[in-house]
């Protein structure tokens, strides 16, 4: 059985082996059991149902959530000579009627619907007619109750069970399961214990790296820089902060998409196919974006904020590199994310047992962000997978830079948050430190304590910088709510009682994504590209990027080299062999290769990327006065610096913040005043900034006014 498998999946896919999951999970298909199989994204699940419906007589019944998706499959099974349909709500009636009767016929090997149909009269009386040999479902988490993702209309699938003359194969798939969810679905589906087959969460392609205190927008910005050819995901925690970043990046002149739930659905499907079909090459989404997205080149998933939990993290994560292409996870930690995500907890969960719950999630996450230890083993061991050697390229594992003993440093920090009794942010406690005259320092009389100014020789942002990972650190911690303040942990306590040691590396490590360019790869895939506009199928669908990549490496001339590389099946040389053919045989006689003497594809880079952004990046001015003020010069300094108005400082800093920028609001308006002008705004009203000042207090300045104005319109 399995052997004939085997054939098939050379014959259609062409791919020589199963990998190791699919393998046990098709053979018990095979052989006659109802199966779970639980296996990371990018693992292979669709093969695992797509072979054993080729094997069996009649029709698979694929339950599938989405209709991009759906398309998406179908598509991809088309293009390598597999026939199936689907039906779902982008179908008219007729339409609909003309698709079941071509399967009833016979005509289809895989048919694909949503569970919603499921509930329709007229759809459960023609299942009676169809020979279905076998149900899978697809995102099987979504029966559950407790899963993540539960979806009402997944309950009618065990039911279409009992409709059905004679009961079907019933295999189910996902990617995330709990032990709670796994019991849930196999009891609904009825799938015995034995037949469950968990294939490891391991991913050996993807690279994690977590980078503790980056600016976001300076990162992103690099990082997308010395990435310009890649196709990358950036995930964001709210619609606002996804609508700031793809304004900054679009600015910045990058092609990017957004995809978030505030966007009407014309909006998201125009979005969804320009990244699909790789229009543009970034997307800025949240977390709405993914599921249904089986673009399988993406090189590179960057999380600006930390997520909700490590399930969401690694889903989210695992959509780089499903290709098996070596590809990127970043994500960008900052400590007011676990304010958000604290708040956004608080919001949404109101059981208090759920509640606890989340915010034990929260906490393993917060943990995954601090751990010294190899991230691909941290990630294994929250899964509770096997735990094989340290990956050896992790941030974690690459992190080579010389541990320096901060110590004294950090004695300074936690004694001056001390002095200041724990009731301030870390801004203040940075400009303390730094020996600010800043008008809150004088006010609180913090000029006099004998920590002032104790670390001038560092910048202010190399200060909060540092307190940021001694939080990070747990040294200290910040309290919730809009303002976070921050408060000295018991470890800080042995460091100041000189008890116990700090150490940091120093200087953030720069990262540089896998890159392998090569011309002849380039070329293959304008090709792809201008197949893929031709027939309106995204790339992917003609070729993935590992079987362009092997074409580059290897650079085959004649069919029987064409056919021996991953990825190319029979319906792939019929279809597209020639035009493939035509371009590596003119690329070999260029490099003057023997034809195909099985190799020799060159690998000089095509120096791509860099160096290309110059003449859009020129920084407008009102950012350069925002990037002083985040360096820590105040107003007056930076008229001086820059021979400006303090008026036209006060409006670029303005404009930067509204620009989606993040500030310290704390340096322009003191929490004392800062209610009075809310208050003075919804007497007044905002129009005018005159009757304001005047109705406030002397010391409250112009400033100060604009930026609860601008606070209050974010
Ligand atoms: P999932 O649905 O589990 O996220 P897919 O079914 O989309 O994953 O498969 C991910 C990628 O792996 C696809 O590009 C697919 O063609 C490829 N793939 C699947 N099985 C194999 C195999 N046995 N050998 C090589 N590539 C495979
Ligand atoms: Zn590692």
């Amino acid at each position: 059985m399995l052997q004939h498998a085997t054939e098939l999946l050379k014959k259609y896919y062409g791919y020589d082996s199963f990998r190791k999951g699919q393998e046990s999970i098709i053979d018990n298909i095979l052989t006659g059991h109802d199966t779970l199989g639980i296996m990371p994204t990018g693992g292979g699940k669709s093969i695992c149902y797509q072979i054993p419906a080729l094997c069996f007589d009649g029709i698979t019944l694929v339950i599938s959530p989405l209709i991009s998706l759906m398309k998406d499959q179908v598509d991809a099974l088309h293009s390598i000579g597999i026939p199936a349909a689907y039906i779902n709500s982008s179908l008219s009636q007729a339409e609909a009627d003309n698709t079941l009767r071509a399967a009833r016929s016979g005509a289809y090997k895989l048919l694909y619907v949503a569970p919603e149909r499921l509930d329709t009269e007229r759809f459960r009386s023609e299942l009676q007619m169809l020979p279905v040999s076998m149900l899978a479902i697809d995102e099987a988490h979504c029966i559950s109750q407790w899963g993540h993702d539960f979806r009402p209309s997944y309950l009618a699938v065990p039911k279409i069970l009992d409709l059905l003359p004679e009961r079907p194969r019933v295999t189910a798939f996902t990617a995330t399961a709990t032990p709670e969810v796994t019991r849930d679905i196999t009891r609904l589906l009825g799938i015995a214990g034995s037949d469950v087959f968990v294939t490891g969460f391991n991913r050996e392609n993807l690279r994690f790296a977590i980078l503790r205190g980056e600016n976001k927008r300076d990162f992103t910005l690099d990082y997308l820089r010395r990435n310009r050819d890649q196709s990358g995901v950036i995930y964001a925690a709210t619609r606002k902060e996804v609508d700031q970043l793809y304004e900054t990046l679009t600015a910045s002149g990058f092609a990017v998409g957004k995809y978030h739930a505030g966007l009407t659905d014309e909006e998201k499907s125009k979005w969804q196919d320009q990244f699909l079909y790789d229009d543009v090459r970034i997307m800025v989404a949240t977390n709405a974006f993914g599921m249904g997205i089986d673009k399988s080149n993406v090189r590179y998933v960057l999380h600006v904020n930390m997520p909700k939990n490590m399930e969401s993290y690694y889903q989210e994560a695992g959509r780089a590199g499903r290709d098996g292409e070596p590809s990127e996870c970043i994500l960008l930690y900052h400590a007011q994310d676990v304010q958000l995500q604290k708040f956004l907890i608080e919001q949404s969960v109101s059981s208090p047992e759920r509640k606890a719950g989340e915010y034990k999630k929260l906490q393993s996450m917060i943990d995954f962000c601090h751990t010294t230890q190899c991230l691909r083993n941290a990630i294994l061991e929250y899964f509770e997978d096997e735990i094989p050697e340290p990956c050896g390229i992790c941030s974690n594992c690459r992190d080579d830079r010389e541990l320096r003993d901060m110590t004294r440093e950090a004695q300074m920090i936690f004694s001056c948050i001390r002095r200041m009794r724990e009731r301030f942010g870390a801004a203040l406690v940075a400009q303390v430190l730094k020996g600010s005259a800043n008008k809150k320092v004088k006010q609180f009389n913090f000029d006099e304590l004998p920590t002032y100014g104790l670390m001038k020789q560092y910048k202010e942002k190399e200060i909060s910088d540092l307190i940021h990972v001694l939080t990070a650190e747990g040294y200290l911690a910040l309290s919730e709510g809009q303002y976070p303040v921050v408060r000295l942990e018991p470890k800080a306590v042995l460091v100041l009682q000189g008890q116990e040691q700090v150490f940091q590396r120093v200087q953030p490590v720069r990262e540089t994504v896998y890159q392998r360019d090569d011309t002849l790869f380039e070329r293959l895939r304008n090709l792809r590209k201008e197949i893929s506009q031709h027939e309106k199928v995204p790339p992917y669908i003609i070729f993935a990027d590992s079987t362009l990549r092997e074409m580059a490496d290897t650079c085959p001339t004649d069919e029987p080299s064409l056919r021996r590389i991953k990825g190319v099946g029979e319906a792939k040389v019929a279809k597209y062999g020639e035009l493939f053919l035509e371009l590596l045989q003119a690329y070999a006689r260029e490099k003057g290769f023997q034809p195909s003497a099985g190799g020799g594809g060159e690998t000089s880079s095509s120096g791509s990327g860099s160096g290309t952004a110059s003449a859009s990046d020129e920084t407008p001015s009102h950012m350069i006065t925002y990037d002083l003020f985040q360096a820590g010069l105040d107003v007056d300094a930076i008229c001086t610096e820059r021979n400006l108005k303090a008026q036209t400082v006060q409006d670029h800093i303005i404009r930067a913040v509204t620009e989606g920028h993040e500030i310290d609001w704390t340096r322009i308006v003191s929490a004392e005043h800062e209610p009075l002008i809310h208050t003075a705004i919804e007497d007044l009203g905002a129009e005018k900034l005159r009757p304001l000042k005047d109705a406030l207090p002397e010391e409250v300045d112009y400033f100060a006014i604009k930026a609860v104005i601008c606070k209050r319109t974010l």
